[in-house]
């Protein structure tokens, strides 16, 4: 049985635990089911990790993996600068953001600093998900508005309200009325394909939804876009997508959220993932990488909907933006700009994406490599010319790297994107061994047409 590896929310998602082989293991797999609730353990023989360093984490054999998987650990497993400012800090001083302290102040300087000038403020919180929610209180209240129009299969957290906007979890017909999907600008399999004007052609979706969001009566709050798809299997849109929706969105009263919990802190190869597409948003989302593993969260916006919002609204959140946290942010932030790991990204992403695409070359089942950075989909397929997906195919692949020592994740609608993201500090060395493996993976039976 190889149907046991699990990426997440989405299709790729399948319940665990397979058999471990080690009695430890066992027995842990055991009191988990007995007492843990709402995870899923990805694998088949879940791997059971005890240590991580760098791009590397180790099981409790001493065994090491290759992470091509974690953005959360952006700036590497347990970096001595980070783990150094938050033991600091822990042992001075923790408490919350209604005192005055220099670190919290210097990290909402710092974030503001990386964003676009109309970007200037930060609410900071704990996960990407009340990002999420209190960027839509803020675009309800600035508009006045309810409704939100999302993406087929979005992921946007796991709140009551991101709940509903996460289309992964929800059929067509369970959806509330101020939730509109559209298609992706998936330009591989989507309804327009590469076409010349696919861009303009999806973003007329984006305006079709407004109408039914204004139909229902619930009107437009938000645009909510994840920049870099991820669960949609990574896609990168036409370059003007993003710049026509915004238009529409605008035009009707609404605010433009760029979800970047997944593309943000130089994982695209810019800092933001809406850098690509030469737009602003109104709302920024933070989570995941900024803190390197700390949960930490961020919504970004303007002065002006702040003071907007702040006239109806009081917003407060005990652990957001602590002094801890602080120090954890402030310290990936250094370590950001010393290791200098956007330039990296920029000079190391061609040498990933030529080696997937050599792999493409020798591999038929990969029907399409894409994404941006070093946050790359490899699409498997049955037929390249049906373009069937081939969900089985990405899950053995998936078992067979973490048999050679490699973690990947499985994306996208159909279940069958590779998916491919490790820590920033990733170097060619890694990307020989990534694309050496799974070379292997993909001659085994059973991933081969
Ligand atoms: N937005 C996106 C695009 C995500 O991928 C996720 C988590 O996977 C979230 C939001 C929610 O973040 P969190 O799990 O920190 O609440």
């Amino acid at each position: 049985m190889v149907e046991k590896v699990v990426t997440g929310p989405g299709p790729g998602a399948l319940s665990s635990a397979g058999p471990a082989e080690n009695a430890h293991n066992k027995d842990l797999i055991r009191r988990r089911a007995a007492h843990l609730g709402g995870s899923m353990l990805f694998f088949r023989d879940p791997v059971h990790i005890v240590r991580g360093k760098g791009v590397w984490l180790y099981d409790e054999d001493g065994r090491q993996y290759l992470d091509c998987y974690n953005n959360v650990a952006s700036v590497g497993h347990c970096h001595p600068h980070v783990v150094e400012a938050i033991t600091r800090q822990a042992g001075l001083l923790n408490t919350h953001t209604r005192y005055l302290h220099e670190g919290v102040v210097n990290y909402a300087e710092r974030l503001a600093e990386k964003f676009p000038d109309k970007l200037d403020v930060c609410l900071f919180v704990c996960t990407g998900t009340e990002a999420n929610e209190l960027a839509m209180r803020i675009a309800r209240t600035v508009s006045g508005k309810m409704g939100a129009v999302v993406m087929e299969n979005a992921y946007h957290g796991n709140s009551v309200l991101m709940n509903e906007l996460s289309t992964c979890l929800t059929g067509p017909d369970s959806r509330p009325v101020h939730v509109a999907a559209v298609e992706p600008p998936n330009t591989y399999r989507g309804p327009f394909g590469p076409h010349p004007q696919a861009g303009e052609r999806y973003a007329v979706l984006v305006g079709e939804a407004i109408g039914r969001l204004n139909e229902s009566g619930s009107g437009l709050a938000a645009f909510l876009c994840d920049t870099i798809f991820d669960s949609q299997g990574t896609l990168e849109a036409p370059p003007d997508y993003f710049a026509q929706v915004y238009r529409q969105v605008r035009s009707a009263g609404g605010l433009c959220i760029a979800d970047e919990v997944q593309a943000g802190f130089a994982r695209t190869g810019t800092m933001w993932g809406f850098e690509h597409y030469g737009v602003v948003p109104d709302i920024v989302t933070l989570g995941k990488p900024i803190g390197a593993g700390h949960p930490i969260g961020a919504v970004i916006t303007s002065r002006e909907n702040l003071a907007q919002f702040s006239q109806t609204e009081i917003y407060f959140n005990t652990f957001g933006g602590n002094p801890v946290s602080a120090a954890v942010g402030n310290a990936v932030l250094d370590v950001f700009e010393d290791e200098g790991l956007l330039a990296h990204v920029r000079d190391l992403s061609p040498y990933l994406r030529t080696g997937l695409e050599k792999l493409q070359q020798r591999h038929y089942r990969i029907g399409d490599v894409r994404g941006l950075g070093l946050f790359m989909g490899i699409e498997l397929v049955k037929d390249r010319a049906t373009k069937e997906p081939d969900r089985q195919a990405a899950l053995v692949v998936a078992e067979l790297m973490r048999e050679q020592g490699v973690l990947i994740g499985v994306s996208g609608r159909h279940g069958n994107v590779i998916k491919v993201r490790p820590p920033l500090p990733f170097s060619r060395e890694h990307v020989d061994f990534l694309l050496e493996k799974l070379d292997v993976a993909l001659s085994a039976p059973g991933t081969q047409a």
